[in-house]
């Protein structure tokens, strides 16, 4: 490969901090005021404008239930309770009586909390900042390298927490990283303005989507609390592109924008007559479900996750399904706790169900949540980093149901807080006890 030489050059110190936190989304910044709220400097810096990540950016507003699956016991609270209070507070989230009794809740106003949070919490914050590189001396992570406006600086820290999505900082130190062989494709989200009453849109992306460039495939959409004739449509993947590769990456997003004005024709032409159907606001990052994982010392597996394999040193409960959406075939498959499980493909075009409990020879009650213990943050090298978020590392079913946000709150949650434990008691990931994490974590509000 052609190379030019870049010349070793003194970068400033900008920074530092006790914690330092790359990544903005609410695994980054739950993980940033769970150490701030343990007496720690933070720093939390994010490359967009905007704190929320995906929920932000990518406009994904939905968050699962707190409830365990019989609705008897609140298994999930924390930070991500606190936030769906403060939304509700604000007329900013609404709760739906589906069967996870989601929150669904406004992006925007998602960001602004988050800002109020980080700025009450003391946290220092950096936007518009990426990290570029991580410097390493022995089993330490020093340094990073960011970029801004002013250029390229250093930052130090005593602990760093990749909360990146990509596990960039995890890569550039080496650590190993893995990729599913079924990695779940992304999807280009966006407002929709426009009445929908009494339009099929399924049906009518069966019907005349291939006019439009629109393939059969699973999609969903839901309202955007406080909105008026707005929906969030999440109705297409996008096939076979890596989004952590650079060039796939670019590709996926412009043919996701095709999908969505795709969409919109369609509607143009076969929707409501009465009704302008019209973008009102488009994702600024495609919707990305995953990309890597990185290795540490547990990895969750579907077979013990659904059966609520229980651990004493606990750091996430969770209740939703493993969901996983195909990479090739505009199809969708959920296992859920009770043994129910579906695939639907397309818009509805075939459905398959049965019931894996009965096929896996079970009986007695089915788990009402799982958990995770704390190993599946600490890696085997490194004593002051941890990796939070969707590089968990999880087989393709585990990883099918811990990749929703209510359960990657709790990972960012816990990485703050052993960040902050380590940092108290001078050990490192891998000598901390892990109960100490999880009786730290209900202190600070977790229902673990
Ligand atoms: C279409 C779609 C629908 C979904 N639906 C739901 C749903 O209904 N409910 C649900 O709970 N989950 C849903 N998910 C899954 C969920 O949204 C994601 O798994 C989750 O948001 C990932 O969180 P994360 O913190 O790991 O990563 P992200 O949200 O991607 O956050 C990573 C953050 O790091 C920042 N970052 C990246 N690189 C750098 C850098 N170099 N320097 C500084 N900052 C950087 C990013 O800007 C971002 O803010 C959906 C996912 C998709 C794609």
């Amino acid at each position: 490969m052609d190379a030019i030489y870049e010349p070793a050059r003194q970068i400033p110190v900008i920074r530092e901090a006790d914690v330092c936190v790359l990544g903005g989304s609410c695994t980054g910044v739950f993980a940033a005021i769970r150490a701030a709220r343990l007496g720690m400097k933070v720093l939390l810096i994010e490359k967009e404008g905007m704190l929320g990540g995906a929920a932000v950016g990518g406009l994904i507003n939905i968050w699962h239930t707190l409830m365990d699956t019989e609705n008897r016991e609140q298994v999930i609270a924390g930070l991500t309770e606190e936030v769906i209070s403060l939304l509700k507070a604000r007329r900013a989230l609404t709760v739906q009586n589906n069967r996870s009794s989601t929150y669904n809740f406004n992006p925007m106003e998602l960001t602004i909390l988050l800002d109020e949070l980080i700025r009450e919490n003391g946290v220092d914050l950096m936007l518009h900042t990426a990290y570029a590189s991580a410097a390493a001396e022995g089993e330490r992570v020093k340094a990073v390298i960011v970029e801004n406006k002013d250029g390229r600086g250093a930052v130090k820290a005593s602990f760093f927490i990749d909360a990146t999505g990509d596990a960039l900082v995890a890569r550039d130190l080496g650590l190993p990283l893995y990729v599913h062989d079924y990695i779940q494709p992304p999807t280009p989200v966006f407002h929709l303005q426009g009445n929908l009453h009494g339009v099929d849109v399924d049906g009518l992306i069966r019907a005349h989507g291939a006019e439009f460039g629109l393939p059969d495939d699973w999609g969903w959409s839901t309202h955007v609390a406080g909105l008026e004739g707005i929906s969030m449509r999440a109705d297409q993947h996008i096939f076979g592109l890596r989004c952590d590769r650079a060039d796939d990456l670019t590709r996926a997003e412009v043919e996701g924008r095709r999908l969505v004005r795709g969409l919109v024709s369609l509607l143009q032409a076969y929707g409501r007559s009465d009704t302008h159907y019209a973008i009102s606001n488009l994702c600024s990052s495609l919707g990305i479900r995953e990309t890597v994982h990185v290795r540490t010392r547990f990895r969750a597996e579907e077979f013990a996750l659904l059966t609520g394999q229980r651990y004493d040193d606990p750091i996430l409960n969770g209740t939703y399904p493993v969901d996983v959406h195909h990479p090739d075939d505009g199809g969708i498959s959920f296992k859920y706790l009770d043994g129910t499980r579906t695939t639907i493909w397309g818009k509805g075009t075939r459905t398959e169900t049965g019931n894996w409990r009965e096929e896996a020879g079970l009986s007695g009650p089915p788990a009402a949540y799982y958990q995770v213990p704390f190993s599946i943050l600490v890696g085997e090298r490194y004593g002051n980093f941890a990796a939070a978020g969707r590089m968990v590392n999880a087989d393709t079913g585990a990883y099918g149901a811990l990749r929703v946000m209510v359960n990657l709150n709790q990972l960012g949650e816990a990485a703050g807080v052993a960040a902050a434990l380590c940092l108290e008691r001078g050990e490192t990931m891998q000598t901390l006890d892990g109960h100490s994490v999880t009786s730290a974590l209900r202190k600070g509000g977790s229902a673990l």
